[in-house]
């Protein structure tokens, strides 16, 4: 019997809290299941075990850590990367170029040429990149070349995270004048251009939207290849974002529920004409993850209660700048790690960086929480542990892996450590300490 979830994070949290992880000294931290981020890839893969060729990638950006990535290329996943960071990352975990996918709409040309020189897959943004590519690939490149398309089906609830809509910046946008013709045109001139590319937005597109816009561009390969009279696009890259739950425990939609939705759309999808490529990020890790964050100080304003925490704006960028697009459920637990008992209470969950909004929960209902206690946000295993904001030179936070067995022992290991004051000072410049003093001026004449 696999311990209930909250069990299994009081487990974790205490562990950290006895063996110095999370406390004074270290008041904030991440941490990653790896048992469910196993469960989560068995699942993706039980989702399309009926496909009978294709590649899941990761979205580096969902968790830009190398553990992860290594941990995920050992199930069987490659990479989508989106800059030579991101790539960098990615073949330092291990994965081969064959199964990473490059994807960033602002391509150099020295970007393209390292990815066609390694035999990563390219997918081109736009007609004037596959321009490029004509000019810099190699004769042998082992490159899959792919061209991204912007089906135009609309936006979901999230306009940010909105890929598709009629005036989105990514892809070649499939229903303005003459764009089709010129799609076709483009897979005419090259024999090496195969894939055809959609990601058509993340988190708030339900299901059906995402469905929509794989049927726009399965009918578009179809299309070219019915025009050129051979089968020039040989596979699909249908991108993620299957959107995740915030609200309770429960993964829904499931990546079941994803295909269902897929091959309802579009029948063909898995018939094995296309290969396909997946590139799911947040419903791999969002549910595999948590912050624990140190009570500093709990006070009260204007009658409002206040716990001012460690976990704020610089780890949860997107739920302290759009919280109504981003909440997230919160946990209250004292300072040995046991969960707090009592009396909900309305009251701030805020964070240390100094600026009034630095706020993650306003006006949430959890027990009275009291200086030293440990707040918990759950589900932030996907973007948290990446999109840090470095406001205030506030360090980067240490995320640790860990593992529960069935009579509730823990075992951690450390996925990245935090952020040294020295390594803050470097970034920041202290190599030219004295470049702008000693750049004129009437004293450095
Ligand atoms: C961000 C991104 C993804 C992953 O999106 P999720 O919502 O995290 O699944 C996949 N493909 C592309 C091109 C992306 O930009």
């Amino acid at each position: 019997m696999p311990l209930d979830p909250r069990q299994r994070v009081r487990n974790v949290i205490r562990q950290a809290v006895a063996t110095g992880l999370l406390g004074e000294e270290q008041p904030v931290a991440g941490f990653l299941d790896t048992d469910g981020i196993r469960a989560s890839v068995r699942s993706l893969d039980a989702a399309f075990a009926h496909a009978p060729d294709v590649l899941h990638t990761f979205a580096v950006k969902a968790a830009s850590l190398v553990p992860v990535l290594r941990l995920l290329a050992g199930l069987g996943m490659g990479c989508e990367v989106a800059s030579p960071g991101e790539l960098r990352l990615a073949l330092d975990a291990g994965v081969p170029p064959a199964r990473i996918v490059l994807d960033s709409p602002a391509k150099t040309p020295r970007e393209i040429s390292e990815a066609l020189a390694l035999g990563v897959a390219v997918n081109a943004d736009n007609l004037d990149e596959l321009r490029r590519i004509d000019a810099l690939r190699p004769a042998d490149s082992g490159s899959v070349i792919g061209l991204r398309v912007n089906p135009q089906v609309g936006g979901g609830s999230i306009g940010a995270m909105s890929t598709a809509t009629a005036t989105s910046k990514f892809g070649v946008a499939l229903r303005d004048p003459g764009a089709r013709e010129q799609v076709v045109r483009a897979f005419a001139e090259r024999p090496w251009l195969t894939r055809l590319h959609a990601h058509v937005g993340s988190q708030g597109c339900p299901l059906e939207l995402i469905a929509e816009g794989v049927a726009r561009t399965y009918e578009l390969a179809e299309e070219i290849n019915r025009t050129l009279g051979t089968r020039r696009v040989t596979s699909l890259d249908i991108g993620g974002g299957l959107p995740v739950n915030f609200e309770d425990e429960e993964t829904r939609p499931a990546f079941a529920d994803h295909t269902r939705a897929l091959a309802s759309a579009v029948p063909g999808l898995f018939d094995g004409r296309y290969a396909l490529v997946t590139e799911f990020g947040r419903s791999l890790l969002a549910k595999n993850g948590f912050i624990g964050a140190r009570v500093e100080y709990a006070k009260e304003a204007g009658g409002r209660r206040i716990a001012v925490t460690h976990a704020g704006a610089q780890i949860a960028t997107r739920t302290v700048l759009m919280p109504e697009a981003w909440p997230l459920r919160i946990g209250a637990f004292d300072s040995h790690g046991d969960p707090r008992t009592g009396v909900p209470v309305r009251q701030d969950v805020a964070g240390p960086c100094c600026f009034a909004g630095d706020v993650v929960a306003h006006g949430r209902e959890l027990p009275a929480l009291e200086e030293g206690d440990l707040v918990v946000l759950y589900d932030t295993g996907a973007y948290y542990f990446s999109t840090h904001w470095a406001y205030n030179s506030l360090p980067r936070p240490a995320v640790h892996g860990f593992t529960t067995d069935a009579s509730g022992g823990v075992r951690l290991a450390t996925v990245r450590t935090a952020q040294t004051l020295d390594e803050i000072a470097a970034e920041s410049g202290l190599a030219h300490a004295d470049a702008l003093a000693g750049l004129g001026g009437p004293e450095g004449s």
